[in-house]
C-alpha cells in the first residue's frame, strides 16, 4: 500500500472536509453547500464509504480527500499529502538520503532469495536425493508445469548446502541470515540452513518476487510439518496472501477471490484452471490481506473446513480482529451481507463451508464444477455467524438462550438496513428460540454499552432509523490507472488522444477525469512533459513528480510493460475507448448517487432540491446515452451496423 493510500485509510473524509465546511448528514451522506462556488441549495456532497466528494452544482467536479484539499487549501500533491500524512499520523517514510541503502539492502535480499530460490528448483529436478519430495509431488498430482510456474524446489538434507552455494556466489552470510535463508548458531560460532530435507515453497510479493519460504516435511518424524521463513523485512506473514501475485488477474476478471489454508490447495487450484485461489499464511485474516484482494475483486471467500475446531477457529479469528483492532479495523455486517472493514473497506465476505474431511485441494481433484458451484453459493458471513457461533450452546437451556442473544446481538446491532437487520433478529429468536422484543431489547443494551465505551463523534450520535438506501458506487479506480498507465507508456502521443477526442466531439482529457488524487498530479505532471520535451517522456514526468509519488509512478510504469503489443493505430483506439467509458462509468456512478440523493430530497419534502437533482439526473443520464452510442458505434459490430445503414 502507498503512503498516499495508507493516509487516506486513516483519515476519515468527513471528519477532514468537516473542517472546512459545516456537513449536515443525509442519509449515508454529508451534504453541504458547496465551498468552490456560490449556491443556495447544497449540491456537495461527501461519500463516507467511499471516500469521496463531489460537486453536483456549478463545479461538476469531485474526488478523493487529496483533491478536496488541493483545491481548497490551494496547494500541491506533495504538500498536501504533507499535510494530511501528518494529520493521519503517517510517517511520509524516511529521509531521502536513507532511501537508497534501506532499498539497496532489500534488493540485496531479494536477490539471495531468488538466487536460493533457483537452487532449491534445480535440486528438486535433478538431484537423487530430491526423490522423496518428487514422489510427495506426483501422490499430489501436481503436474511439472505447475512445480515449474512456481518454482518448487527441494532443499537438501544438509547443515550447510545453500549456505555454500550461495556463499560462493559472493552473498554475505549476514544477509543470508536477515533473509532467512540461514540461522546462527546459539554459540555464535557460524550459521547453518535453516531449511534441510523439507519441500521448498517460495512465497512471492503481489509484484512476484520472491520474499520468503514455506517448507514442507518430508518425514513423519520432521516438525514442524510446514516451516515458514521467518518475520524479515521482506517478510510479514500478517500481510502476506500465498500466491496473489499469479492470481490477481484471474481475481479480477473472475470478480471473487476465494482464500484457501493451505499452500497445496492454490497449487491444485491453478492445476485446474481456477486461479483465483489464494491461502492465507495461517493467521488470522488480516485487514492488510484483505485491503490487498480489494483491489481486484471485494467479493471474498473464505474456504474453511468443515471440523468445527476449523471453523471455530476462523470465527475466533474475526472476533478478536473486531475486539482487538475495535475502529481501527472492524469487521461489520452491512447492509446486503456486505462486510465493512475500519468503515471504508467494504467486502462482500463469505464462507464456504467444505465437505467434512476434505481440503479445497481434495474437492478441486474430485470435480472442478463442484467447487465452482461451492464457490458461487458460499454463505454470507452472517449466516456463517449465525449458525456457527451458537454451536456449542444448548439453546434448550435458559442460558443458552441469553448467551446466544449476547453473543449476537452487537454484530445485528452494526447491520445498517433495517429491514436486512429485522430479517435476522428474526433468525435468531427462532435459533433461541426466544422473543424478537428479547433479542431487540438486546441490541439496544449492546447499543448502550458501546457507547459508554466509546466517545462517540457527533454524526455517530445523530443515528436515526436509517431507511433502506441503495450504497454508493463502489470506487473504481482501475479503468483510470489503466488510461493513466497507457498514457505513460507513450505509443499514443497526448495530442493524437486529443485530436481523436475532438473529432468525436468528445471533451479533451483533462486533470479533471482523474479521481484518485495522484493519478490527477501524474497527469498534470505528463501533460506539462509533453510541453517540455516529448522525447523523454518519463525521464521528465519523473522529474516533475515529487518524492511521494514516485512509488505510484513506478507501479503504473510496471504495469505499462506487462501491457500487450499492439499496432499505433490499435493502442490510439484503444486508449481512446478507455477514456470514453472511464467517463461512462463515472457518470453511472454519478446517476446513482443523484437518484439517491433525490429519493432523499423526496423524502425530506425539499422541492428545490428535488427539482435541482431531478433536472441533474436528466441532463447526465441523456450525455450518458450519448456517450454509450459513441462507445457502441466504435465497436467492430457498430462499425457494421453503421455501414449496412449507409449503403
Ligand atoms: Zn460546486
Amino acid at each position: 500500500m502507498g503512503v498516499a493510500d495508507e493516509v487516506k485509510s486513516r483519515l476519515d473524509i468527513v471528519e477532514v472536509i468537516q473542517g472546512y465546511v459545516p456537513l449536515k448528514k443525509a442519509g449515508r451522506t454529508y451534504k453541504a453547500l458547496c465551498p468552490f462556488h456560490a449556491e443556495k441549495t447544497p449540491s456537495f456532497v461527501v461519500f463516507p464509504e467511499s471516500g469521496t466528494w463531489r460537486c453536483f452544482g456549478a463545479c461538476q467536479t469531485g474526488g478523493d480527500v487529496f483533491s478536496f484539499i488541493q483545491k481548497r487549501e490551494n496547494l500541491d500533491f506533495a504538500d498536501a499529502l504533507r499535510m494530511l500524512a501528518a494529520r493521519a499520523g503517517v510517517a511520509l517514510g524516511p529521509q531521502p538520503d536513507e532511501t537508497p541503502a534501506e532499498e539497496q539492502h532489500l534488493e540485496k535480499l531479494r536477490a539471495a532469495l531468488a538466487a536460493a530460490t533457483t537452487y532449491y528448483h534445480q535440486q528438486l529436478l535433478h538431484y537423487p536425493q530430491a526423490e522423496r519430495a518428487r514422489a510427495h509431488l506426483a501422490k499430489r498430482g501436481l503436474l511439472t508445469e505447475v512445480v515449474t510456474r512456481f518454482q518448487l524446489g527441494y532443499a537438501l538434507d544438509a547443515w550447510d548446502a545453500v549456505l555454500t552455494h550461495l556463499t560462493e556466489r559472493g552473498y554475505a552470510l549476514e544477509d543470508l541470515e536477515a533473509a532467512g535463508l540461514l540461522v546462527k548458531r546459539d554459540d555464535g560460532t557460524g550459521y547453518f540452513d535453516r531449511f534441510r530435507n523439507r519441500l521448498m515453497i517460495p512465497i512471492r510479493d503481489v509484484q512476484g518476487r520472491v520474499i520468503g519460504f514455506g517448507a514442507r516435511a518430508l518425514e513423519d518424524a520432521q516438525q514442524p510439518k510446514y516451516l515458514n521463513s521467518p518475520q524479515t523485512p521482506l517478510f510479514d506473514k500478517s500481510r502476506i496472501l500465498f500466491g496473489l501475485d499469479a492470481a490477481k488477474q484471474a481475481i479480477r476478471a473472475a470478480d471473487v477471490a476465494v482464500i484457501v489454508e493451505g499452500y497445496m490447495d492454490v497449487l491444485a487450484a491453478h492445476q485446474y484452471n481456477q486461479a483465483n485461489v489464494v491461502a492465507s499464511m495461517g493467521t488470522a485474516l488480516t485487514e492488510t490481506q484483505l485491503r490487498q484482494l480489494k483491489r481486484y475483486s471485494s467479493h471474498i471467500v473464505l474456504a474453511l473446513d468443515a471440523d468445527e475446531a476449523g471453523a471455530r477457529a476462523t470465527l475466533r479469528g474475526l472476533e478478536v480482529a473486531r475486539e482487538a483492532l475495535d475502529r481501527e479495523s472492524v469487521p461489520v455486517p452491512t447492509a446486503e451481507g456486505l462486510f465493512r472493514f475500519e468503515g471504508r473497506l467494504k467486502a462482500d465476505l463469505r464462507v464456504l463451508t467444505l465437505p467434512p474431511g476434505q481440503d479445497p485441494d481434495d474437492v478441486i481433484k474430485a470435480d472442478v464444477a463442484q467447487w465452482q458451484k461451492s464457490v458461487a453459493e458460499a454463505e454470507p458471513l452472517v449466516d456463517f455467524y449465525l449458525r456457527t457461533a451458537l454451536a456449542d450452546l444448548d439453546l434448550g437451556a435458559a442460558k443458552g438462550k441469553s448467551e446466544a442473544v449476547r453473543r449476537l446481538a452487537p454484530l445485528l446491532r452494526e447491520i445498517a438496513d433495517p429491514v436486512e437487520r429485522a430479517h435476522y433478529v428474526g433468525r435468531l429468536a427462532r435459533l433461541a428460540q426466544t422473543s424478537e422484543e428479547t433479542v431487540r431489547q438486546a441490541i439496544e443494551r449492546a447499543a448502550r454499552e458501546e457507547g459508554r465505551a466509546r466517545k462517540p463523534a457527533a454524526r455517530r450520535e445523530a443515528s436515526p432509523g436509517p431507511k433502506p438506501q441503495p450504497a454508493p458506487p463502489p470506487q473504481r479506480p482501475v479503468r483510470e490507472d489503466y488510461c493513466l498507465t497507457s498514457l505513460l507508456r507513450g505509443q499514443t502521443p497526448l495530442a493524437r488522444v486529443q485530436s481523436d477526442l475532438y473529432n468525436l466531439k468528445a471533451r479533451p482529457l483533462g486533470a479533471d477525469d482523474f479521481a484518485n488524487g495522484e493519478n490527477r498530479t501524474i497527469f498534470l505532471a505528463l501533460e506539462n512533459a509533453y510541453l517540455d520535451d516529448g522525447g523523454r517522456l518519463v525521464a521528465t514526468t519523473q522529474a516533475r513528480l515529487p518524492e511521494a509519488l514516485q512509488p505510484r509512478l513506478e507501479a503504473l510504469l510496471s504495469l505499462a510493460a506487462t501491457g500487450p503489443a499492439m499496432s499505433d493505430e490499435d493502442a490510439a483506439k484503444d486508449l481512446v475507448d478507455s477514456i470514453l467509458r472511464l467517463r461512462e462509468e463515472r457518470l453511472r456512478h454519478s446517476l446513482t448517487e443523484l437518484q439517491y440523493l433525490l429519493e432523499d430530497a423526496k423524502s425530506s419534502g425539499d422541492s428545490e432540491s428535488i427539482a435541482h437533482f431531478g433536472q441533474l439526473i436528466r441532463s447526465q443520464s441523456a450525455d450518458r446515452d450519448q456517450l454509450q452510442k459513441l462507445l457502441y458505434s466504435r465497436t467492430l459490430q457498430g462499425r457494421r451496423q453503421a455501414m449496412t445503414e449507409t449503403v
